[in-house]
């Protein structure tokens, strides 16, 4: 285990570190109610096995996607063997990849971006961040936010097209720069970073490149594109 936190009184954070990208996996509970879920499935077993055999107190009962890349979602079907058929979420728009895991079809849900899944006493909030691929979901758990692949420390996750790279942009200023500036962020890989500072770094990258028609692909903040 990498990294414990407590994200309210009763509300605690563990971070797992997995194959095959270095994909972090989050298992969030109540310290009360023993209630769990858990963001991001990555294909890596023995690491599955570990969180869910060390924290055998836990009821992990849904799990979360991020988004439909590989190195996030490979380890669904054996997650869903291991802790007893749990309910999996993802954004309706990344849906469609799913259909290769025919066993759990059934079992597959889609955000409810109007109504907050709550773990005992605390909402966690689905905001709809389409960019990275179109059905990205972030999770806000009062002022942590877990951003998958769409935010950084130091810029935005990798995008195909220009059209990728201008929704991802909006999603990121329109939805997550908006939280308040305290808030931590938790990407699908790598370190922590604050809205603060992906603020600042954001308000560099646009000033030095004001016309963002041609960029996509791995784009970070600080660098002048044009
Ligand atoms: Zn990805």
């Amino acid at each position: 285990m990498d990294a414990k936190f407590e994200i309210n009184d009763d509300i605690i954070c563990k971070k797992y570190v997995a194959k095959p990208l270095q994909n972090n996996i989050w298992l969030i509970f109540s310290k009360s109610t023993h209630e769990a879920i858990v963001i991001d499935a990555p294909p890596d077993f023995s690491m599955i096995d570990k969180i869910v055999d060390k924290n055998n107190k836990l009821k992990i009962n849904n799990i979360f996607i991020t988004h439909n890349h590989y190195d996030h979602i490979d380890g669904i079907e054996y997650f869903y063997n291991k802790i007893n058929k749990p309910k999996v979420w993802i954004g309706q728009e990344d849906k469609i990849k799913l259909s290769d895991f025919k066993i759990i079809d059934k079992h597959i849900n889609t955000y409810n971006t109007y109504e907050p899944f709550k773990l005992n006493q605390t909402p966690i909030k689905f905001i709809e961040t389409p960019g990275h691929t179109n059905g990205s979901t972030c999770m806000l758990v009062a002022n942590h936010v877990f951003t998958g692949d769409t935010l950084f420390p130091g810029g935005p996750g990798r995008t195909i097209t220009n059209n990728d790279f201008k929704n991802i942009i909006h999603s990121i200023k329109t939805k997550l720069l908006i939280l308040p500036i305290k808030t931590i962020v938790h990407p699908g890989h790598g370190d922590d970073t604050q809205i603060q500072n992906s603020i600042n770094e954001y308000n560099i990258f646009e000033t030095k490149n004001p016309n963002i028609d041609n960029l996509s692909g791995n784009i970070t903040w600080n660098k002048n594109y044009e």
